[in-house]
């Protein structure tokens, strides 16, 4: 449930209305936004049953929040949420590009990505230490040592950092390195994990699960934020389908969908959308146009030479090419299209 206060509410109203709440062993969670004060009731709602909310000084309405996810719904907190990641901001006006390796490989390799990158523009380094990989035999990732990589490429660049977590034991190693934790698609519904990384303090963005419905992906937003973590940030990157052509199906109208259900920022990842490295930039036109809140791509200096994922990372040149359209296509959409994406 959420309850809409009045404009002229006071403090004193909101503070009057929580108490009623917690009286009746319910959460209440308050939310002041530029041109609304709501209260958010988490728990059973027909404890307030025997309660006129309705009736307490300065409450305008009531409303039922119908799904089973509540915090990251858009019916739960209207406007749109704006991440800040160290001056970030992601959910904003701007397209927020992460970019970097599939995996931290060496120094040589990270440390010629982040230039790459950096030069391109992009606010994020991605790269990961520790990698999902469905072979046991394939490279599992450098660990710490890539985890002290990545944060020697951030001090080179001022690049802020995004990188993969797998395990609960990993998250207080990543937390001290990440700028933001990747929950990736293998691990959406991990619960634990998502209740650990819920209690980590730094944002967190959630990959979409290799066959998740988008109803699914958001209950498992809501167990993050549930556990105390509000920043989340969503990832398109692809489901599973009958296609083979590419490695998943790049559902851009899920861009469209979660603006519609969430207040939550999302990004959309056509390097693992496609798998094809020549179907990145039209993906990423396309979701930019959707109203995409970013982008996230594998670059590598030498794709061919890559351990993970090079058949779906960019050459510098490509990744610049790229970047100079994505500059203007946001630019275009920012200024024709004042407000495109209106739940
Ligand atoms: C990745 O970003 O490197 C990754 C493994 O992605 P996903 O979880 O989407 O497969
Ligand atoms: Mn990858």
């Amino acid at each position: 449930m959420v309850i809409i206060m009045r404009p002229e509410a006071t403090v004193d109203n909101l503070a009057e209305v929580k108490k009623v709440i917690e009286a009746a062993g319910l959460e209440a969670k308050i939310m002041e936004g530029a041109q609304q004060k709501i209260v958010g009731v988490i728990g059973d709602k027909t404890k307030l049953d025997s309660v006129a909310i309705d009736a307490l000084p300065g409450v305008e309405s009531s409303v039922a929040i119908s799904k089973s996810y509540k915090l990251a719904s858009r019916e739960f907190h209207p406007q749109s949420t704006i991440i800040d990641v160290g001056g970030i901001k992601i959910g904003g006006e701007e397209i927020v590009v992460m970019a970097g390796p599939c995996a931290v490989e060496s120094c040589e390799q990270l440390f010629d990505a982040a230039d790459i990158v950096k030069g391109g523009g992009a606010q994020f380094l991605r790269g990961g230490a520790y990698k999902p990989r469905t072979s046991p035999y394939s490279f599992q990732g450098l660990e710490v040592e890539g985890l002290k990589i990545l944060d020697e490429a951030r001090k080179r660049t001022g690049l802020k950092i995004i990188t993969e977590v797998t395990t609960v034991e990993g998250i207080a190693p990543v937390a001290e390195y990440a700028d933001i934790l990747q929950i990736g698609a293998r691990n959406m519904q991990n619960f634990g994990l998502l209740k650990e990384v819920g209690k980590c303090g730094k944002p967190v963005m959630l990959k979409r699960g290799l066959a998740a419905t988008i109803d699914e992906w958001l209950n498992a937003a809501e167990y993050i934020m549930n556990a105390g973590n509000s920043d989340v940030i969503l990832c398109e990157r692809g489901i599973r389908t009958y296609e083979t052509y590419t490695r998943n199906t790049l559902d851009l109208s899920a861009v469209a969908a979660v603006k519609h259900l969430s207040h939550l920022p999302i990004i959309v990842d056509p390097s693992h959308g496609t798998g094809r490295w020549r179907m990145i930039k039209p993906m990423a036109f396309a979701a930019v146009a959707a109203g995409a809140d970013g982008l996230m791509m594998e670059v590598h200096p030498n794709p061919a030479k890559a351990l993970s994922d090079g058949s779906q990372s960019l050459t510098a040149e490509h990744y610049f090419d790229l970047m100079n359209g994505v500059r203007k296509l946001s630019k275009f959409m920012r200024d024709e299209f004042l407000n495109p994406i209106v739940a």
